[in-house]
């Protein structure tokens, strides 16, 4: 037995939603592989009498696809998708059997409408929490218009592959056998990336809002909550919806859940999101910020939106090293999310730069995959805490080099070490690594706001206990601010505060 008792039921459960049937076509061998995917396909059709199965000859072996009875859709997995692809197996089937996607009528149309054709294949490992996102989305344009394909290909089983193509992060998303995309994408995204840009038409025109959020984190959901369930006119922008937390694997001290994971925790919040009255626009950029009468949000696309109130909530952004080397050999070697690319990095040497918590954290956690890990940090000591860091030391796979400034990363198709300053010698020392995760903090999203807002030396906006910025009516909170500890529950509460703090400016004002 392939599924555990547990994914069983829950598999059961969710295919009672089926609403037609459903044609698994099979591509297998006499190989080890292939037998686990004709018993997994056997056991998935075991479970529902709506899904039907034939063998077939496919691209890859073993893989199956998943069609309506009369139309292949171009969805195919090769590979068995359990772990984090649990669920794009789940939605795959519900909605070839007829199960609406839940996306926009707009988005359903500009899908349709696309000619390619499009032969999409994403290269995932199973514990890639952006992974989903990706294969899902693929799916549904798959799924939506007969121009398009999309195979979900694991790592794991089509290693060959992989090295062939050098693929060294994941998501890697291929476009007609070339290289389309590395790492999470939403729908519109890929949308946007494919040249179908979201209908702006109509945003100029918008009335003015009583606050317009701006940001895609946790701090940007309790503003905009806080301040719809106060009956303003609320407007939100994201460039990105979901923020840090769709970088995020456990999630322990958010109090009132033991125990989540950050998509889950996303898509969460997006549903308590949409339950309000609230004007949300998606993959939108903003340029600057200007008070006159009202306050003018410059978008990106050129288009301005006014508000009586902002609250800036743009959070930050992994910390680039900035050495020669990382820009250009990011996605193949250089990588920033250990578990979403850990396990490309299987039985190999790794190098991570950054002695904090989540360097730390990222070394113990490789050190259950690659055959060695050096922990390189800049400075005399770690800074992780003193737990983890007596976790660190006692791994024997484990080599943490101190006063160790990286300089250079280097190789020549993919990662073949780095380059650092010995600090003590102060002589430059070389070490070879097939893959280097850089874990050296994190940059607040505010440069658009050097010339407007009164920001701290490390750019981050001075709040008070307001949330109130240099300029009256301008809000803000979360990581983009100076508020000292950046953790997904502060964030919400300093969103929340701000929303307040809008409220009464308005009422005041
Ligand atoms: C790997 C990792 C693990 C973590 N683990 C935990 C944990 O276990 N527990 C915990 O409490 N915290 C954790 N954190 C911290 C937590 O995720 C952050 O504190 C929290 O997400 C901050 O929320 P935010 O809304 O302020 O900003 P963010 O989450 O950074 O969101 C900012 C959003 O604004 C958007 N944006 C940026 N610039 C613009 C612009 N110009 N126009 C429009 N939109 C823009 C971005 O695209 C993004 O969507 C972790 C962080 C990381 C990176």
């Amino acid at each position: 037995m392939l599924l555990d008792n547990d994914v069983r039921e829950k598999l059961s459960q969710y295919l009672q939603l089926m609403e037609n049937d459903v044609l698994i076509k099979v591509s297998v061998a006499d190989d080890p592989a292939s037998h686990q995917m004709s018993e997994f396909v056997r056991e998935l059709a075991d479970l529902s009498a709506k899904i039907h199965v034939k063998e077939t000859a496919l691209a890859r072996v073993p893989s199956f696809s998943i069609n309506k009875v009369n139309q292949d859709t171009g969805i195919t997995f090769a590979g068995i998708p359990l772990g984090h692809e649990f669920t794009s197996l789940v939605l795959a089937l519900l909605q070839t059997s007829g199960y609406p996607p839940k996306i926009d009528a707009s988005l359903v149309d500009q899908i349709k409408n696309i000619k390619g054709p499009f032969n999409f294949e994403t290269y995932v490992s199973l514990t890639c929490h952006n992974c989903p996102d990706v294969v899902q989305a693929l799916n549904i344009m798959s799924l939506l218009n007969p121009n398009i394909s999309h195979t979900m290909v694991d790592g794991a089983i089509f290693k060959e592959e992989v090295e062939a193509k050098n693929i060294l992060a994941v998501p890697s998303v291929y476009l007609n056998g070339e290289p389309f995309s590395s790492g999470r994408m939403e729908l519109e995204e890929i949308l946007a990336k494919l040249d179908i840009k979201p209908d702006l038409t109509g945003v100029e025109a918008k009335e003015p809002y009583d606050v317009l959020v701006i940001g895609g984190g946790p701090a940007r959901t309790s503003s905009a909550i806080y301040a719809a369930r106060k009956g303003l006119r609320t407007g939100l922008l994201a460039e990105k919806l979901g923020g840090q937390i769709n970088d995020t694997f456990g999630i322990e001290n958010f109090i009132s859940i033991k125990y989540t994971e950050g998509p889950t925790l996303a898509a969460n919040i997006e549903e308590h999101l949409r339950s309000y009255d609230i004007d949300v626009i998606k993959l939108q950029k903003v340029k600057t910020l200007k008070k006159a009468d009202l306050i003018e949000i410059e978008l990106v696309s050129g288009a301005i939106l006014r508000s009586k109130t902002v609250i800036v909530a743009t959070g930050a952004r992994w910390r680039n090293i900035n050495v020669p080397g990382e820009a250009e050999f990011k996605a193949k070697g250089v990588a920033y999310c250990p578990h979403c690319d850990g396990p490309l990095f299987k039985g190999k040497n790794v190098a991570v730069i950054g002695g904090g918590n989540s360097g730390v954290e990222a070394a113990l956690d490789l050190a259950g995959l690659a055959s060695h890990v050096t922990l390189l940090q800049a400075s005399d000591k770690l800074t992780a805490d003193e737990i983890l860091q007596s976790r660190v030391y006692s791994k024997e796979n484990i080599t943490v080099i101190t006063n160790a400034k990286t300089t250079e990363i280097f190789g020549s198709e993919k990662v073949q070490g780095l380059t650092y300053l010995d600090c003590l010698q102060n002589e430059q020392v070389k070490l070879a690594v097939d893959g280097i995760f850089i874990q050296i903090g994190l940059l607040p999203n505010t440069e658009w706001l050097q010339d407007t807002l009164d920001l701290n030396a490390f750019g981050e906006i001075v709040v008070d206990k307001y949330g109130a910025t240099s300029i009256p009516g301008v809000f803000a909170a979360g990581d983009c601010t100076d508020c000292p500890y950046k953790q997904i529950i502060i964030s919400m509460g300093a969103g929340a505060n701000a929303a307040l703090s809008a409220f009464d400016y308005l009422i005041r004002n």
